[in-house]
């Protein structure tokens, strides 16, 4: 880097933010500090903008009138960092930038402090620029510099603050639960910690702190939330992260009612606090209803849902018989030409589908049929509207199922694919449903068991009590996710506060009694001290913020997130240990199997 003489802060102080100034401010000596985001320099006149994380201002260095702060300009490059003080001056009319909130005025500078210098950034800090992911990620700190992860973060920050208010109004302690524990069973893998004071055993990170605050309600604190980090050693998929953000909360004596009326708080004050206000109440169905209505448990309500129309074909022979017909409706598609119809049914022969999108072929042998579903469905001109069901034979556990899935897999195909014609997908749109009344168990075919669909402590719904044993198939819970957007937000349940009951739920997911001892004992022992009812659900932090923000990924909200392979490109971790710290810990390293 080159010499530039730097200066210190001294007892200087800002008086304002670089976002703050306005023509009101006209006339007045101000201080700011920022960086230097872009400087124009036009010989006698250098501009200056400078950026806060409040916004940016435009200095004016004029030679004429101070020479010596425009002198001391010619050193500033980008990002170094800087504190002017001079007098805030209204632009002309022909140069006020309507871009920025600060863009009537200017700062005329007759002092200026430099008290940084910077190596060139490894990329721009403007926010349309294209940057690789991995350059971003290796230098985050500076990536956080830009605009829109500044907006992304504080909004991040205002949303934690507005769940901490509504949490307390709503009578919620927060209380912390231990990272270094042992296992939870959320269904991955651990993150283990060795300890070295007991060489052999090891903490395991926890998956989410269900134990802890199920405990704190057997304690008597009756509302409990955290904002809390949690680890899920899981195969990497795209938009994962090994840590991730939950707000988690646990209540006594609730109906799943008062669970959906706090929830529902505070994703309206959530919203409302990050700018975008939504309107209560949030809608529900059942997870049955969601399959039929969605093909999916966790349903896109910006665009409308397909309708089964099996009943108006019997016997027609279309697709198979026995199973779903399914009429995809999306709107404002506009006509589709023949390349985009095949790609349509492409998408549904590779999922076992038929698809028909002929209806004008059909119209021969089908017409009457055919006007019914229009009735059902009333699509618009522009609509599209097509029929899939099952192409082959019956096949598989649930076969009903696939259908469905495969046929709410093509709705959103359709729906994403010609999105940039109709925006329903627009990001500015939230709309939030509960999914309510999920099956207790679902069949592991590889375990070939019952596994608890939610986790073993949620409560079967008490009519279904009964047939925990007998039916487990028709088992319903006391468990419901909360879904934005065709996102699984979070989800939770009634949890079981009985003994007996806890047994028998361990008995239907095949757990010996030793084993469920061994594995959450303590917890088993609790429920015999008194556990009262109780219920409540935990929320993807990071998914929430994201969506809110209108970004595509996790890694966008979250600050110092790690790539899809679970690698910090920036501090470069996971990374080798010094032997010596290994063999402190009794561990030496063989090759994975
Ligand atoms: N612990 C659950 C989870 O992390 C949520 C809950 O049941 O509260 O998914």
């Amino acid at each position: 880097m080159a010499e530039v003489k730097l200066d210190f802060l001294g007892d200087l102080r800002r008086t304002h933010s670089c976002g703050q100034l306005r023509s009101a401010d006209a006339g007045q000596t101000v201080t700011l500090m920022g960086w230097v985001h872009r400087r124009r320099d036009l010989g006698g006149v250098i501009f200056i903008h400078l950026r806060d994380r409040d916004g940016i201002t435009q200095l004016v260095f004029d030679e004429s009138k101070n020479a010596e702060a425009h002198r001391r300009a010619q050193d500033l490059s980008s990002e170094f960092v800087a504190a002017v003080r001079g007098v805030v001056t209204l632009r002309t009319p022909e140069t006020i930038n309507p871009n920025i909130a600060t863009g009537d005025v200017e700062v005329a500078v007759d002092k200026l402090w430099i008290l940084n210098e910077s190596r060139t950034p490894p990329f721009p800090l403007e926010d349309n620029v294209d940057v690789k992911e991995d350059v971003r990620l290796k230098y985050r700190y500076i990536d956080l510099r830009r605009p829109r992860m500044q907006r992304n973060i504080i909004m991040r920050s205002r949303i934690a603050l507005a769940i901490r208010q509504a949490f307390y109004a709503q009578g919620f302690l927060e209380i912390e639960t231990p990272f270094m524990t042992r296992s939870t069973p959320e269904g991955a893998r651990d993150y283990l910690v060795p300890s070295r004071v007991q060489p052999g055993s090891f903490y395991a990170l926890p998956q989410s702190p269900q134990i802890f605050k199920q405990l704190l309600m057997v304690s008597g604190y009756e509302r409990y939330f955290q904002i809390v980090r949690c680890f899920r050693d899981e195969d990497l998929r795209a938009d994962r992260q090994p840590e991730f953000t939950q707000i988690d909360l646990e209540m006594s004596f609730p109906q799943e009612e008062q669970v959906y009326e706090v929830v529902e708080k505070l994703m309206l004050d959530i919203c409302e606090a990050a700018g975008k206000p939504i309107a209560g109440p949030i809608p529900r169905i059942t997870y049955a209803q969601a399959m039929r209505r969605y093909g999916t448990d966790k349903p896109d309500l910006r665009i409308p849902p397909f309708h089964c129309v099996e009943d108006l074909f019997p016997n027609a022979g279309l697709t198979t018989e026995g199973l779903p017909l399914v009429a995809i409706h999306i709107p404002s598609t506009g006509p589709l030409s023949r390349k985009e119809r095949d790609e349509i049914k492409a998408f549904g022969t590779e999922r076992g589908l038929r698809v028909l999108d002929d209806l004008k072929r059909l119209e021969r042998d089908f017409a009457e049929p055919l006007r019914k579903v229009r009735e059902r469905v009333n699509p618009a001109e522009n609509d599209l509207l097509v029929l899939a069901g099952w192409a082959g034979e019956k096949k598989g556990e649930l076969p009903e199922h696939t259908v469905l899935q495969a046929c709410g897999q093509l709705r959103m195909f359709i729906a994403q694919k010609y999105n940039d014609r109709h925006k329903l997908l627009d990001a500015e749109i939230l709309r939030f449903l509960w999914v309510v009344e999920f099956p207790m168990f679902e069949w592991d075919s590889e375990e070939n068991r019952w596994s608890a669909a939610h986790h073993p402590f949620t409560s079967v719904h008490d009519e279904d009590l009964e047939k925990l044993t007998t039916d487990p198939a028709h088992c319903r819970a006391k468990s419901y996710d909360l879904v934005l957007n065709g996102i699984e937000l979070g989800s939770g349940s009634i949890r079981i506060h009985r003994r007996d009951v806890q047994s028998k739920v361990f008995a239907a997911l095949g757990f010996s009694e030793e084993e469920a001892k061994r594995r959450f004992g303590f917890l088993l022992e609790a429920l015999e001290y008194g556990a009262p009812p109780h219920g409540g659900m935990a929320l993807g932090l990071d998914r929430l913020v994201m969506l809110i923000a209108g970004e595509q990924s996790i890694r966008e909200v979250i600050p110092f997130p790690k790539t899809a392979k679970g690698t910090d490109l920036m501090c470069d971790a996971p990374s080798p240990v010094p032997e010596r710290q290994l063999r402190e810990l009794g561990i030496r390293l063989v090759e994975p199997k």
